[in-house]
């Protein structure tokens, strides 16, 4: 249910109130214990249910839900209701009903199979523009599905600025996969050398080499600007990924082109190891090496203060 070893450590030091340095040691003595075969969110989810934590009744938002997660707790806005449907299968028959829940952070599809869910619907005590919770919803293949374990009532809290769009949820880089757009809290464990290439001024676009002219294909004859590339590699403590930058977001990193280009970058790179940022982008396969990359479009300082405020926001129901 947590992305994050440090938020699930936050929330158990902040229930037990023992310190979070206290929590970490707990959880490596529950990972020796256990000689080393659990991760460390594993160890410190053992570790809560051990101090009688539970996480159960937790509400998570759109974009922290994750893959196989069961039990998902979610207040969100009904944007999008489909009509019920009859389906008949060769041993099965029943109804099914669809509508896209979204909140601030992004939408789901949620998939109702429980007919004392269904009629909730059918009889309009659920409509498109009511907030609803729902409790103990399981995710298959990125939808949200109620079973008659699960529930879904109407909610009176009112969620401001719907966002029909995911927003890049952050995540683990071991969860990254290709072609979806992500956001982790990595560190720079690698960086080589700088590459360059040429492009329009005016569109960005590559440049066609004619001996000594360089021409756009929209704006003719053009004086190339120059573009870096760096590649680095980035880790979050599970897992690491090969990340690709363009001059705009190695600028962020506080490194001019000028730096790059001379023997400066050797002082710069030394800089950039052990620099820990939230870096936003997209998975894409590298068609050359035929690995997946990150493509790095946004690199934020990471916010102590945004980090405090997310886990205040999320209080424990035990
Ligand atoms: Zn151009």
């Amino acid at each position: 249910m947590f992305q994050n070893y440090n938020q699930l450590v936050e929330k158990i030091s902040k229930s037990t109130g023992k310190s979070s340095d206290e929590i970490l040691r707990l959880v490596e003595a529950k990972r020796a214990k256990l000689s080393g075969l659990i991760s460390r969110e594993g160890a410190a989810q053992i570790l809560a249910a051990e101090l009688g934590i539970n996480f159960d009744k937790e509400k998570v938002k759109v974009n922290e839900i994750m893959q196989g997660m069961k039990k998902v707790n979610i207040i969100g806005k009904v944007v999008k209701l489909f009509p019920v449907r009859e389906y008949k299968k060769e041993n099965r028959e029943g109804k099914v009903a669809n509508f896209f829940l979204a909140d601030d952070t992004g939408s789901i599809k949620t998939v109702l199979w429980d007919v004392n869910h269904i009629v909730l619907i059918e009889k309009g005590e659920i409509k498109e523009g009511d907030f609803i919770e729902i409790s103990a919803g399981n995710l298959r293949n990125n939808e949200l599905h109620l079973t008659g374990f699960s529930d879904i009532k109407k909610s009176n809290e009112i969620i401001e600025n719907i966002k029909m769009q995911n927003e890049a949820g952050e995540k683990k880089i071991s969860e990254f996969s290709l072609g979806g757009s992500f956001k982790a809290r990595a560190m720079i464990v690698q960086a080589f050398e700088p590459k360059f290439f040429e492009v329009c001024p005016e569109c960005g676009s590559k440049i066609i080499k004619e001996g000594e002219i360089s021409r756009c294909e929209k704006h003719g004859r053009v004086t190339p600007k120059k573009r870096a590339l760096l590649s680095i590699v980035l880790d979050d403590g599970n897992g690491n990924i090969r990340a690709i930058l363009f001059s705009e977001q190695i600028e962020k990193l506080g490194i001019k082109q000028e730096d790059l280009e001379s023997e400066r970058f050797s002082g710069k790179k030394r800089e950039l190891l052990g620099k820990e940022a939230e870096f936003s982008g997209s998975v894409r396969q590298n068609k050359l090496f035929n690995n997946p990359e990150f493509f790095v479009s946004d690199i934020q300082e990471i916010d102590l203060d945004r980090l405090i405020e997310k886990l205040e926001k999320s209080p424990i129901v035990t």
